[in-house]
């Protein structure tokens, strides 16, 4: 016995908010123009399965070896603290922040200490335009495999066949499952997508790091969805303008989601910044008016930051704050 549920609702890309008819302004957070269509196709009730499933296979807690993660390090020092301590094998790791902000820069310096085979899927740039990035950072001879690939199943089949100990995909926007009907970009395609890296990820014992595009308003398209969907969420964060660059979990299964890495983005990459606080404070002079050193915490690491404030002679008897 089969019954049909409701196969379209509407969610909110921002908070994951749904209904079941379009919205122009999501209740749930007040953004506009983000909710979308989402089809739910073959998602059927059977009861027969239900009735034919099998017990599923027991394992006495006792005998369950519990020994730690083993980590794969990057020698990045900075990339490795902020995932915990490495990658840790099997995981599927989303690395979201906006275009052009050096997420592939980071991933390509992490792979220099990474054991062969290596694949990069590549939706985007052309196989060139990601070699000569890569001679930009004096690591244009990596044990890279590419694949300028956007198919989602030849994907996966390929990462079961080459068995590689990293995979990077770039980005999650442009993968395109056969079986969704949806554009590449959508949000069913990428939670189809990113639910069909998992699997193989778990499969295989596989680490995958996913890029995925912020766009201009802050959201990942389709990426408080892509969060429920991974492992680890990290976010590269920082002015385009400006050098310095801050990596931070925001999820993490395999440690905490507190500790924020420091970069500088320079023309040779993104160096580690070991002391960002000699960074976040200007030339410090104590007897400046209107300039005070104060400690933050982030994660377990201190930050010495430099507070100022704009201070001007009073006319009048007393002094006054704006
Ligand atoms: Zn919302």
């Amino acid at each position: 016995m089969t019954k049909q549920l409701r196969d379209t609702i509407f969610t909110c890309s921002a908070c994951d908010a749904q209904y079941p008819k379009w919205e122009g302004r999501c209740r749930g957070c007040g953004k506009w123009g983000t909710v979308s269509e989402l089809r739910i196709t073959n998602y059927e009730l059977r009861k027969d399965a239900t009735e034919k499933a099998p017990p599923a296979e027991l394992i006495e807690f006792k005998a369950i070896d519990a020994t730690r993660f083993p980590r794969i390090e990057t020698g990045i020092g900075e990339f490795d603290r902020v995932l915990g301590g490495g990658i840790v094998p099997g995981s599927l790791v989303l690395i979201g922040g906006a275009p052009g902000i050096g997420k592939s820069t980071l991933l390509l310096q992490a792979l220099a200490k990474i054991k062969p085979p290596i694949l990069y899927f590549s939706g985007e740039e052309s196989a060139s335009q990601i070699k000569s990035r890569a001679e930009r950072l004096s690591l244009g001879s990596l044990p890279i495999q590419f694949a300028q690939e956007t198919n989602i199943e030849r994907v996966a089949a390929t990462i079961d066949k080459v068995a590689p100990t990293l995979t990077i995909i770039d980005s999650i926007q442009t993968l395109k499952s056969e079986e969704v009907g949806s554009p590449a970009g959508s949000i069913n395609q990428i939670s189809v997508s990113c639910a069909k890296l998992m699997e193989a990820a778990k499969r295989g014992n596989h680490s995958i790091f996913i890029i995925g595009h912020i766009t201009k308003s802050g959201v990942v398209a389709g990426p408080k969805t892509l969060e429920h969907l991974v492992d680890t969420v990290l976010y590269l964060e920082g002015d385009k303008n400006h050098f310095y660059r801050l990596l931070r979990s925001v999820k993490n299964r395999f440690g905490t989601t507190d500790e924020v890495g420091v970069f500088e983005m320079t023309d040779t990459g993104m160096d580690e910044v070991k002391n960002p606080s000699l960074a976040f404070m200007a030339d410090f002079d104590a007897s400046a008016p209107g300039t005070v050193t104060t400690v933050v915490m982030e994660g377990t690491r201190p930050f010495l930051v430099e507070i100022q404030a704009l201070t001007s002679k009073t006319f009048f008897g007393y002094p006054k704050r704006a």
